[in-house]
């Protein structure tokens, strides 16, 4: 496994490599949800390659940049496990040499749901995969259900853009208490651990509650019952959208099928989010 740290030792140890690659992109602070991200990869193409980058143009003034947890080393000897032939973990300067004036738009679902509370985020998370999708040229890239939102977008920039690859999803990891796996969970004393479970069992519950016959509406306000019965949790917003176009569907319509079921909450002063997909009849 080699790391790179600058564009040209990138360039390098690509001109290194024999055959397909697959690309996965994270924030570093791996776990196995990341690494369910590596091992489908590992299934998809010759050589998987992980970019390891805490991407400043996707954190707003406030919020975690400067905390987001940092470790590298630890991230390396675990990829070092994990039939890994290239890290790409960026320098600052190397991949910013000054801010870009080229932006992104990712259109009007970046306005919505996470979009809301997070206005330039998801312009920040194009920018960067749109870099480093150029940068490493994969076949196929990976992408996390976890960030469903996130994934929506990154499949239609590839579609709008024409980028040369394939956007691949893999399904949410979760802790056998439910709570899908997340960097951000280190945050999170025992008890605010605890209560954050609630976010993942609300919304089981009300995937069996739609097996039930229980419509999109009456599922959000379950969720929404749940989640305020909780004094540690603050929730910023429970939906039922579209899993395809991201459009909000509960108060909008009966909803009929698929739809995917989405939140985010603050469980003391650390943001979550989960979604689960349900079949409403
Ligand atoms: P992050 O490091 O949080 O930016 O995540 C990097 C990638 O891993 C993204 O595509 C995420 O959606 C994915 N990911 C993060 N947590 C999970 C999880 N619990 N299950 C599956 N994928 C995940």
């Amino acid at each position: 496994m080699k790391t790179v740290r600058t564009k040209a030792e990138l360039k390098a140890a690509l001109a290194g490599l024999s055959g397909t690659r697959a690309l996965v992109m994270t924030m570093g602070a791996l776990h196995e949800g990341h690494l369910s991200l590596v091992r489908e990869a590992a299934k998809a193409a010759d050589n998987v390659c992980v970019s390891i980058y805490v991407n400043p143009l996707q954190f707003a003034p406030g919020e975690d940049y400067e905390s987001y947890p940092r470790r590298l080393g630890a991230d390396l000897a675990l990829l070092e496990q994990h039939n890994v032939a290239l890290v790409y973990a960026p320098l600052d300067e190397d991949i910013y040499p000054r801010t870009p004036l080229v932006r992104i738009d990712p259109g009007p679902v970046a306005r919505i749901l996470e979009g809301k509370t997070r206005p330039t985020h998801f312009a920040g998370v194009l920018q960067i995969v749109h870099k480093v999708i150029s940068l490493v040229q994969p076949q196929k890239a990976f992408f996390g259900q976890k960030d469903a939102q996130q994934l929506a977008l990154i499949r239609t920039m590839a579609a709008d853009l024409d980028l040369p690859v394939e956007i691949c999803s893999v399904p949410i990891r979760r802790e056998a208490s439910g709570l899908a796996l997340s960097s951000r969970n280190a945050y999170l004393s025992a008890e605010e651990k605890k209560a954050a479970e609630t976010l993942s069992q609300s919304l089981f519950a009300a995937r069996s509650g739609a097996a039930a016959g229980l419509g999109a509406d009456a599922a959000v306000e379950r969720i929404k019952a749940a989640l305020a019965a909780n004094p540690l949790i603050e929730t910023d917003y429970v939906h039922a959208v579209d899993p395809d176009t991201f459009l909000i569907l509960d108060g909008e319509k009966q909803v009929h099928g698929r739809a995917l079921l989405v939140l985010a909450a603050r469980v003391g002063s650390t943001r979550l989010i989960d979604n689960l997909e349900v079949d409403f009849r």
